[in-house]
């Protein structure tokens, strides 16, 4: 990833990448606006109304105590009024923007390439989609908002101070520098520590994602209570860095309350000898009393706050990160049609390849292949030979360092990613299936096709026995990756989606784990019907699939080491004599 350095060094700057989500917004936003507005003005209306009610109700012997009371609830009914409306426009801007947001991220990364994929934990990814992007509708909805209003009311609060009594707000105004320098300084502690504590969360998150994914290999080993312990050590790492953002903030919070409050301590018992020697009325003294509670407490706020803010900061920053990720794969300006219709002739060209964490070692080495259109090809090897790199070429999840891999005798780089794989059909040896029904698994193949198009692809992988043996026949829940089906029957399920795909080209990656011999044969037949009239690349693990095949091509360290019939390979002699010894014969 292009992380860099300390992206916690200028984590406020990041949440600048959140205003084109908060823009799109604009009516929520500008309602906002002006709610808050009316609220501020509310607020900071309250001690003036309080001062009427003081002076001139109980001071001018109650004649104008209906008057001033009436004042007070008018300015308490709007605060009330326009609360309630900043509120509601701000937390529903805020899980707009973060809806958006993670919208944006979530179709980012679907784009992003093979490569950033095999590098990047899927469990961190969704701790960015979820833990992140939480922090961040928090902050729109409502820490956004209290520091705004927390702002307007700290200068609002200053500006009245000065216009009830100049003097003692040249007072109170010593405190405020006082108490912002414990803000700074704090902060940029903090700065730090979020991001740590964040991370630690994700490494929880992941970790737990990665368990339940694989909970049948936990429960097998029976690894319950080793999982227990990573995770529970996981946690209390992530709480012991929390504890010290935690911590730290409260530090910061009491020395500024000690200090603002302080401050107006001492400035109002400077001001109640004032009101005893009868130079200021005991209204103004309260006006200027609730002025620096507002003012005081708004700055107690802002401090809490400021350290939400830079928690979400911490956390846009890495959503941005990703967001800036770009594809190593992506289609061409102008791409070029797919040959119609397509014959589909595969060619690899001295195609040499390394996968970009082992430089070192070239997965495929000047490697040639020529598939006929209509032709079935069996590559066999041992592992590690270079065959799924094939399949991975071919749907160009990565392109080859040197050489050229041709469809049609079009290189496939000038291609439309999406069109080539269109045109490609993948059965791989694990196949997946997702938490849905049959019908929904079967239907990813082709998501338009109709329920007669599904049903005949489902007859054609010699499906329809089992699917029609299940409790809701199509509509039966498969459970999460398949968990309810055999694996000749997911194997079956993959097939009827290819099938129901009906692209040209058809890659094949056999299961080599063994089937019964009911399963295996339906599979087969199944499989012969996929192949028929399309072109096939198969890794081929049993006897009887490389004998169907048209040619054999053996690999070895990622090149071709020998081509023909399964007769002609085993007079030679060599790798392939003792492949099929050990993987086809007995
Ligand atoms: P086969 O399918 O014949 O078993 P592969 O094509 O999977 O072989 O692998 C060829 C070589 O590339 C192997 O050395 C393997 O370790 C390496 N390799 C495969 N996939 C990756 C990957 N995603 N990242 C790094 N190396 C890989």
């Amino acid at each position: 990833m292009s992380t860099p350095a300390d992206p916690s060094k200028a984590p406020i700057g990041s949440l600048r990448t959140l205003w084109p989500f908060v823009r799109r917004h604009k009516g929520l936003f500008v309602a906002w606006l002006v709610a808050l507005a009316c609220s501020s003005t509310a607020t900071l209306s309250f001690p003036m109304a309080t001062r009427v009610v003081i002076d001139q109700g109980f001071a001018a012997g109650g004649a104008g105590i209906d008057r001033a009371f009436m004042l007070l609830f008018v300015a308490a009914f709007a605060l009330a009024l326009s609360t309630a409306a900043r509120f509601f426009f701000v937390s529903l801007l805020g899980e707009r923007v973060v809806a958006d947001l993670r919208e944006r991220l979530y179709t980012h990364l679907l784009a992003l390439d093979a490569g950033f994929h095999d590098r990047t934990r899927s469990g961190e990814l969704v701790s960015r989609l979820t833990a992140d992007a939480e922090l961040l509708r928090s902050v729109v909805g409502s820490t956004m908002s209290i520091a705004l209003r927390s702002a307007i009311t700290v200068i609002g609060s200053i500006v009245m101070l000065f216009v009830t009594s100049p003097y003692l707000a040249a007072y109170a105004l010593v405190g405020i520098p006082l108490a912002v320098l414990p803000i700074v300084i704090g902060g940029r502690r903090l700065k730090k520590i979020s991001r740590a504590s964040q991370d630690r969360i994700a490494d929880a998150n992941t970790l737990a994602a990665e368990t339940l994914g694989a909970i049948r290999t936990v429960q097998s080993h029976a690894r319950e209570p080793y999982e227990h312990g990573r995770f529970t050590a996981a946690l209390q790492t992530a709480v012991r860095t929390a504890r010290k953002r935690i911590g730290a903030q409260s530090i910061v919070t009491a020395v500024v309350i000690t200090i603002v409050f302080g401050a107006i301590t001492l400035v109002l018992w400077s001001g109640a000898h004032d009101v005893v020697a009868g130079h200021m009325t005991a209204g103004t003294l309260g006006q200027f009393v609730l002025y620096a509670l507002i003012g005081g407490g708004s700055i107690g706020a802002l401090a809490e706050v400021w350290n939400e803010v830079q928690r979400a900061a911490g956390g846009m920053g890495r959503i941005s990160e990703l967001l800036q990720e770009t594809p190593a794969i992506r289609a061409p300006v102008a791409p070029q049609p797919l040959p119609s219709p397509l014959r589909g002739e595969i060619t690899f060209d001295n195609v040499t390849f390394h996968y970009p964490q082992r430089p070192d070692q070239a997965a495929l080495a000047d490697f040639n292949l020529r598939v006929r259109p209509g032709e079935t090809v069996a590559l066999v090897g041992p592992s590690g030979a270079g065959k799924s790199t094939v399949f991975s070429l071919l749907l160009r999840f990565h392109d080859p360092d040197a050489g050229r891999v041709g469809v049609d005798d079009t290189d496939i780089r000038t291609l439309d990613p999406a069109i080539l794989r269109e045109a490609i059909a993948l059965v791989p040896q694990q196949p997946t299936i997702f938490a849905t029904t049959a019908r929904e698994n079967i239907r990813y193949g082709r998501l338009e096709a109709d329920a007669g198009q599904i049903e005949a692809a489902v007859r054609a992988a010699h499906a329809a026995d089992f699917i029609g043996a299940l409790p809701d026949g199509l509509d039966t829940e498969l459970g999460e990756r398949g968990a309810r089906l055999s694996g000749g029957q997911q194997q079956r399920i993959a097939i009827a989606r290819a099938l129901l795909k009906d692209a040209p080209i058809l890659l094949l990656d056999e299961a080599t784990s063994a089937l019964d011999a009911q399963s295996e044969r339906a599979v087969q037949q199944a499989l012969e019907t996929l192949m028929e009239g399309r072109t096939s690349i198969v890794i081929a693990h049993r006897l009887a699939t490389v004998l169907k095949a048209d040619r054999i091509v053996v690999m070895d360290h990622g090149r071709v080491v020998a081509e023909g019939t399964h007769e002609q390979l085993l007079a030679q002699g060599g790798l392939y004599a003792e492949l099929a010894r050990l993987q086809f014969l007995d």
